[in-house]
């Protein structure tokens, strides 16, 4: 089938490829001028594990195309995805101008019938009011063409996308007729080889079912960062918690790790749309807005745990920082809600000094934080360390796992290791001279003995 991709960012240039890798033709379309030329080139904006690869094959074998050209994109389309951002407004709620202006834009151009799909996180009703412009602006113009608006929204997560795209849990497809549904699943068939994933809804179920998913995965999460404070003051360890309840079947292991918070693109932002959502029916949601405030106490709780350290210490200002991590999670190069970001703004306004390392991330981090003497940027964790008061770990990248400890802490100035990831043993990072800090279990010092040997 011809596809045609509106916005070409994590989700939608992932969309584009798979599509195309499936034997589609698909042309991905975005209003960044600069976005479309790299890709044109052969550069891939986002990092995104096995993308770059499936990009150049298909560009390569003539399935996949980009453009800035709607007039291009829809005459050579039946199924056109919007698949650009929808971010919080104001008050929190999910800001659909960008959706409507896409599909406006569509429908200037369009030439005959086209499915019209939904693939951006949008609140429910959404393919309604795409519906509305595109039928008031047909309207207008006197043109009488058929079409479809579908919700298909995507699961796929960061850092594994190409591997959730292609081989999704479940393709959710709202719409609301047969024949529409029937060239949905035709679409997908690719994709559905194994066993059947498709699940058709009405397109109110379909909106709701991405918002319900990322806020359920978000509450995990914040229950878990909850207990974990609780363990942290009774002397329990919310690792081995976490193993004793993901133990019943009916919990499972997944999205119960306790850390500094969650960030990225989509919990926080899809979590305060549900909310406003309800608040627009004056609808209460009390556990929803539990998950939101814990989950911003958590993000200050690195912050917190070094002030208290480096009170007895004359205070963080001078302090020097190294920061493993910069990424909201391993595995991608976005930093939008991360973490870290809230705790570097911490010791910056303290007047702490921050040696900044991410494996894949620190182009983008540049961009974000201000030049300033008090940020430098590392070519890697061990020179982040060198020199450095504390280290604090945001992003759990595997690098970082099996780390020759031996080798960082004589280079440092100070034994402090704040783990927001809780990646290493406590009891091993004090016996080798760490004073190690991590969440949901109790502080290790480092043994007199240790540093009196050092
Ligand atoms: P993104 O910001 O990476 O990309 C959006 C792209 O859309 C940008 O390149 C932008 O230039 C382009 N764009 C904006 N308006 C346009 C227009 N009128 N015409 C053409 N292009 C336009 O966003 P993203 O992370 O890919 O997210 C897109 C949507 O998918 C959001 O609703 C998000 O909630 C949802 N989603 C994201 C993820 C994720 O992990 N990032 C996962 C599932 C769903």
């Amino acid at each position: 089938m011809k596809i045609l991709v509106v916005g070409t960012g994590y989700v939608g240039l992932v969309t584009g490829a798979c599509f195309a890798e499936m034997g589609h033709k698909v042309i991905c379309l975005d209003i960044d001028r600069e976005k479309i030329q790299k890709l044109k080139e052969g550069t891939i904006p986002i990092y995104e594990p096995g993308l770059e690869e499936i990009v150049k094959r298909n560009v390569a074998q003539g399935r996949l195309d980009f453009t800035t050209d709607y007039a291009y994109g829809v005459s050579n389309s039946l199924v056109c995805f919007i698949a650009v951002a929808t971010p919080s407004g104001e008050d929190g709620a999910a800001d659909i101008t960008y959706v409507k202006r896409a599909a406006a834009q569509i429908a200037e151009q369009m030439d005959g019938y086209k499915i019209i799909v939904n693939k951006s996180t949008v609140p429910v009703g959404s393919a309604e009011a795409v519906y509305t412009v595109v039928y008031e602006y047909l309207k207008g113009k006197g043109k009488t063409y058929e079409f479809d608006v579908v919700s298909n929204p995507e699961f796929l997560k960061e850092g594994d996308a190409v591997n959730d795209f292609m081989k999704p849990d479940r393709i959710v497809i709202g719409a609301d007729n047969p024949r529409v549904s029937a060239l949905m699943e035709e679409l997908y068939a690719p994709f559905n080889l194994n066993h059947d994933r498709i699940l058709i809804m009405d397109l109110a179920s379909a909106e709701m079912t991405k918002y319900a998913a990322n806020a359920m995965l978000a509450s995990r999460i914040s229950f878990m960062n909850e207990i974990a404070g609780m363990c942290e003051r009774l002397g329990a360890d919310v690792s081995m918690v976490r193993k004793g309840i993901g133990s019943d079947q009916r919990i499972g292991y997944s999205f119960l790790y306790a850390g500094a918070g969650y960030g990225g693109s989509c919990f926080p932002k899809d979590v305060k749309a549900l909310q406003a959502t309800a608040r627009s029916f004056e609808y209460a949601t009390p556990l929803l807005d539990a998950i939101e405030a814990v989950n911003k106490r958590q993000k200050e709780l690195l912050g917190q745990k070094i002030d208290l350290y480096f009170a007895s210490q004359g205070g963080v200002e001078g302090k020097i920082f190294a920061i493993w991590g910069l990424a909201f999670k391993p595995g991608t190069d976005d930093l939008r809600e991360a973490p870290s970001l809230v705790l570097i703004r911490h010791l910056l306004e303290r007047g702490a000094f921050v040696r900044l390392y991410d494996p894949v991330a620190n182009a983008k981090a540049k961009q974000l934080l201000k030049k300033s003497p008090q940020v430098i940027w590392c070519k890697n964790e061990f020179e982040a360390a060198a020199g450095a008061d504390a280290i604090a770990l945001l992003t759990e990248w595997k690098q970082f796992r099996f780390i020759d400890f031996s080798q960082i802490l004589p280079t440092m100035n100070g034994r402090a290791f704040f783990d927001g990831r809780n990646q290493y043993i406590p009891s091993e990072m004090a016996a080798m001279g760490f004073d190690y800090f991590s969440i949901g279990q109790l502080p290790a010092l480092a043994q007199e003995n240790i540093l009196n040997s050092r």
